[in-house]
């Protein structure tokens, strides 16, 4: 298996018998050059999440869902050597039971959270492990998953907003004993204040991690308004995280004054 570029391979590039292309977002281009192969598959959430009804859904177009035995297969990290350094990719659990508004997880992985994988899948003694998890600690098999990760002894990055409505003492506790490079929080809905606030100076409290390794994304541009913005900003830095803005709909956004 190798990269498909044709500016690489030379022009028109060799055939090739398969070609798997994929993206994230349904609003970048699709790949605009010709493909030299027998077949060409596209899949990934910016080619097969679609709206229907007004509902987000799922296409499994042309029947190309990865097949159990390939979702479960340790990753090929030879095809991103520079970014798979010491560091292994990969999802513990799958799905959330949330269903915001503004979030693919529920159409494309389900509205419930469950195990995916066990770390050995995707991690051979790596030095790093960034986890991709949607709601990691909404799965029911939470204690086996962080157990594992604490075991592991690697670095890790909790990628993804580790959802802080969910968070306990216990979970905290084990968490704390985890080589945390990074977590990420969120706080995407202004209207969960009382739920997220008492639960981030909970968890600030018992670890006493560093604001450097304590990041809460923040979501705008949705439903919130200016000042709503900056009230979560503010109140974030107070309680000593790092704020990251995330922008809804980056591409239509409109200017304030
Ligand atoms: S909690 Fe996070 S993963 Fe779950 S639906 Fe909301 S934004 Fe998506």
């Amino acid at each position: 298996m190798e990269w498909y570029i044709p500016a690489v391979h030379g022009f028109p590039s060799p055939p090739m018998d398969k070609v798997y292309v994929s993206k994230v977002f349904s609003f970048t281009p699709d790949y605009w050059n010709f493909i030299n192969a027998k077949e060409v598959v596209k899949s990934g959430s910016g080619y097969c999440i679609r709206m229907e009804d007004g509902k987000e859904c799922y296409q499994k177009e042309n029947d190309n869902q990865l097949t159990y035995k390939i979702e479960h297969i340790y990753p090929d990290y030879s095809l991103y050597p520079e970014l798979t350094k010491d560091t292994a990719y990969g999802f513990m659990s799958r799905g959330c039971p949330r269903g915001c508004d503004f979030c693919h997880v529920g159409a494309k992985e389900g509205r419930k959270t469950y195990k995916a994988a066990d770390l050995s899948e995707f991690w051979k003694g790596q030095k790093n492990i960034v986890l991709l998890d949607p709601n990691l600690i909404a799965c029911k098999e939470w204690k086996d998953i962080l157990q594992q990760l604490i075991d592991s002894g690697a670095w890790v990055d909790f990628s993804q907003g580790v959802d802080i409505r969910l968070m306990t003492e216990e979970k905290t506790g084990m968490i704390k004993h985890i080589r945390t490079k990074n977590i990420h929080f969120a706080w995407d809905r202004y209207e969960d204040r009382n739920d997220i606030l008492p639960k981030l100076k909970m968890f600030k409290e018992l670890t006493g991690w560093d604001k450097r390794k304590l990041t809460v994304y923040v979501l705008v541009n949705f439903d919130t308004t200016i000042e709503q913005d900056l009230e979560r900003i503010y109140t974030l830095r107070e309680l000593g995280y790092w704020p990251y803005v995330m922008i809804y709909d980056k591409q239509h956004v409109k200017k304030r004054g």
